[in-house]
């Protein structure tokens, strides 16, 4: 029997779907970071959704219920940030909770996500409440797109890759927490084990639990400079570029990842460790796009933090450089199945 591979069943889910009708005014369908559609006063909305659970997309055993609250309207506000000009108006919130968790838990991660929701002035609209094996909680999110929608095909070739923030860190921080063990406490920010990392340590265990999505940065970037397409660093770096890149292709050179001192300092010389967690590390929420390369000295003008990494090709290949040497990299990244 052949494993699952999670984005080979969204394409079969997506060829075996029905077209949509006209009257549902669809203008970007599955496959994007948002769903995208047109209301009758021409407005268009986006919409996202994404579940997580524990063991997979967080601990209740590293994390507080606060954190968690944070992360999950983080990662789907940072798909709404993918789309560009779009802002989160609504959320719609379900959770399954173990027989064992205790009110002030709830409480806590229902605080937090409240708390989040103010930050992007999101109002909470729904939900749903059931038991459950493991905590589970999907979120939705409705937008509104105010200008043009960025999607991740959009990019042509010759346009430049871009990047925000730094690669590597969460998936550097997954492994710290792992190798420290603490999982027989409750909470570690609170507790001697975690008292015992490092300073950089400590940073990148950070950047892991509580991730942050860049949605004024989208915003700004769509109105200042000309995006064709953009997608967020959910699934790691690489797979990013694999998703602009589409069948055209691209050059990365590797040395113009950004990487952080804090990953630099943990893995030492190991430069192709460095490399991994900058790939394939994922659960980070930056911005990968692509700009025409006229913009080039816009962006740069306007956007210290961004970097570009590579270009478009028409190739079909997708080429890492480093010390502009071609290396063979193969996907490496979280697996579901
Ligand atoms: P992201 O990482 O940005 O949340 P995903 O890789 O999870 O995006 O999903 C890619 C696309 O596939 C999205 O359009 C999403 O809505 C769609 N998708 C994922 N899982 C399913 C599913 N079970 N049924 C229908 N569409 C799905
Ligand atoms: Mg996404």
């Amino acid at each position: 029997m052949t494993a699952l591979d999670e984005f080979k069943l969204i394409d079969f889910i997506k060829k075996h779907n029905t077209k949509p009708k006209k009257f549902h005014n669809v203008d970007l369908d599955i496959g994007d970071d948002c769903f995208v559609y047109n209301s009758s006063d021409k407005n268009k909305y986006v919409v996202t959704t994404d579940i997580l659970i524990d063991n997979i997309h967080f601990r209740t055993d590293w994390a507080t219920p606060e954190q968690i609250g944070q992360k999950a309207i983080e990662v789907n506000v940072s798909d709404i940030a993918s789309m560009g000009t779009a802002k989160p108006l609504y959320a719609f919130i379900s959770v399954g909770i173990p027989k064992n968790t205790s009110e002030k838990f709830i409480k806590n991660f229902f605080s937090s996500v409240k708390k989040t929701c103010d930050k992007y002035d999101i109002h909470l609209s729904g939900g749903d409440t059931v038991g459950a094996e493991a905590l589970t909680i999907s979120v939705t999110l409705i937008g509104i797109a105010y200008d043009k929608i960025i999607t991740r095909t959009g990019a042509k070739k010759g346009d430049l890759i871009f990047v925000s923030g730094t690669f590597g860190d969460s998936g550097a921080g997954l492994e710290i927490m792992y190798n420290v063990q603490c999982t027989t406490y409750k909470n570690p920010f609170n507790f001697s084990t975690f008292r015992l990392l490092n300073r950089h340590e400590r940073l990148l265990v950070q950047r892991h639990i509580v991730p942050k999505a860049r949605l004024k940065l989208a915003n700004e970037l769509t109105k200042k400079s000309n995006i064709t397409s953009m997608t967020d660093s959910s699934d790691g770096l690489f797979k990013s570029v694999e998703l602009l890149a589409g069948n055209k292709g691209a050059v990365v050179n590797m040395e113009q990842i950004p990487v952080s001192k804090d990953l630099v300092k943990y893995c030492k010389n190991d430069l192709n460790k460095l490399y991994n967690f900058a790939l394939f590390g994922g659960e980070e929420f930056e911005l990968v796009f692509t700009a025409d390369k006229q913009d080039y000295d816009k962006i740069k003008k306007f956007f210290k933090n961004i970097k570009c990494i590579g270009k478009i090709t028409d190739n079909k290949k997708i080429k890492y450089l480093r010390n502009n040497k071609i290396r063979n990299i193969k996907y490496d990244g979280y697996k579901h199945f």
